[in-house]
């Protein structure tokens, strides 16, 4: 098919979709270049480029105010503070701390919602002030994500200045809790409660990178408890132990077989227990964090893990003729996995928004707050910040201003693309 026939198709299926509000992106690629072509997009364009200064002024000032997990609010007062100053509408923070702001369009849907991160890996105390050298910004959070911050709010300026008017209508989003232990709780919220049924298309900008995410990487992390009664390691020697229950689990977890596409992925974390080299323990415990892109390959996963810490406790107190050892597991990360084709229309966009701007947009996954939606079949990606990054998530994380705008461009055509 011609690329001009396709658009056509596309787009007598985008006008379909948009009566019915069925939460389906049809947004043509082709259709970008031209798009990129019309007066308020190309201003909007140029102001994104020409406000690259406040762009990295507003990335620094974001992250020398700390984020650790579970604490975003202070980092999220000055989101609020920037959605409201550049007239975003209904600005608002959520029941659990995800800030937001309203860009109506002609018409209610397509309803998309671009999100970028507030919180931070990095524990309270640490030292976020942003040292600058040459092109070079360093700071722990400087790429991920105060650069994605920063670009929400340059996309927010843009087409504002731009009187860029949308079809559809946007939420912008700066959401709490998607590192680790943060367990997504804030996109968790946005499409479970704040925005629940209203969402039909999702963008999260997250890091750095030229790139598009559309396999979504979904975990399930345990802590995992042997327990027995413990005793003298002489005296009380044939008494079933909680240790070598656990030797015995992560012996079966690490013979397990895993597919390698879809890419499926089990890793023991941590382990602990007991008081001294001559007691034998009353507990000793691992940390355990399985991954895969696909749900069935993680359900899989999960249920042979459980199998082997199970056979762990059963084949200790079998050695000892007695029973003793018992184990229990408390789920503490669920990442729901899913995807979406590499030709879907949201992901071709995200391609067609890179080229249109001289950015070269590559395949990528991960785990982002782009998993909600892609594990629940609504159209979403998670796109990077198009910049060059190092050292993300250590503490001398930095980042590459030289040609940063390119990213916001790519990011802000993309929005513009999506929201009709
Ligand atoms: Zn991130």
């Amino acid at each position: 098919m011609k690329p001009g026939s396709l658009a056509r198709v596309v787009l007598a299926a985008a006008s379909i979709l948009v009566q019915l509000s069925v939460s389906t992106v049809a947004q043509p690629a082709a259709s970008i270049d031209r798009l990129a072509q019309e007066p308020a997009v190309k201003s909007a364009l140029a102001t994104a480029r020409a406000s690259e200064q406040q762009t990295l002024d507003d990335q620094i000032r974001f992250c020398e105010v700390p984020a650790p997990p579970f604490m975003e609010s202070a980092r999220a007062e000055l989101l609020r503070k920037a959605f409201a100053g550049l007239g975003l509408e209904r600005v608002r923070v959520d029941r659990v701390g995800n800030v937001l702001g309203d860009r109506p369009g002609a018409s209610l849907h397509p309803h998309l919602v671009v999100a970028a991160h507030l919180d931070t890996v990095f524990p309270e105390g640490t030292d976020v002030h942003v040292r600058r050298r040459g092109t070079m910004l360093y700071g722990p959070g400087i790429v991920d994500n105060c650069r994605g911050l920063a670009v929400l709010v340059a996309i927010v300026r843009a087409m504002g200045e731009a009187h860029l008017q949308t079809p559809g209508t946007l939420t912008f989003a700066a959401t709490v809790g998607e590192e680790g232990l943060g367990d997504l709780r804030g996109v968790k919220a946005l499409f479970a409660e704040t925005l629940k049924d209203q969402i039909d298309r999702f963008v999260a900008i997250d890091s750095d990178g030229a790139n598009v995410t559309p396999r979504a990487i979904g975990s399930l992390r345990y802590r995992v408890t042997f327990t027995g009664p413990g005793g003298h390691s002489f005296a009380n020697f044939g008494v079933p132990n909680p240790a070598n229950a656990l030797g015995r689990a992560i012996a079966k977890i690490a013979d397990l077989q895993v597919p390698g596409d879809p890419r499926t992925t089990f890793n023991v974390g941590r382990i602990g227990g007991g008081t001294a080299v001559n007691a034998i323990p009353a507990e000793a415990w691992m940390e355990i964090d399985l991954r895969s892109s696909d749900s069935r390959a993680l359900k899989a996963l999960d249920a042979r893990v459980q199998s082997a810490i199970d056979a762990g406790a059963v084949d200790e107190n079998r050695r000892w003729g007695r029973q003793g050892v018992s184990v229990s597991r408390t789920l503490v990360g669920e990442r729901p996995a899913g995807q979406i084709p590499v030709d879907a229309p949201i992901v071709q966009a995200a391609f067609a928004a890179g080229r249109a701007v001289g950015l070269n947009v590559v395949l990528a996954e991960g785990s982002t707050d782009a998993n909600i939606p892609l594990s629940m079949n609504i159209p979403a990606i998670a796109i990077g910040t198009g910049a060059t990054g190092s050292g993300v998530h250590t503490e001398s994380e930095s980042f590459d201003t030289t040609d940063a705008w390119k990213g916001t461009q790519n990011a802000l055509l993309l929005t513009i693309a999506l929201a009709r």
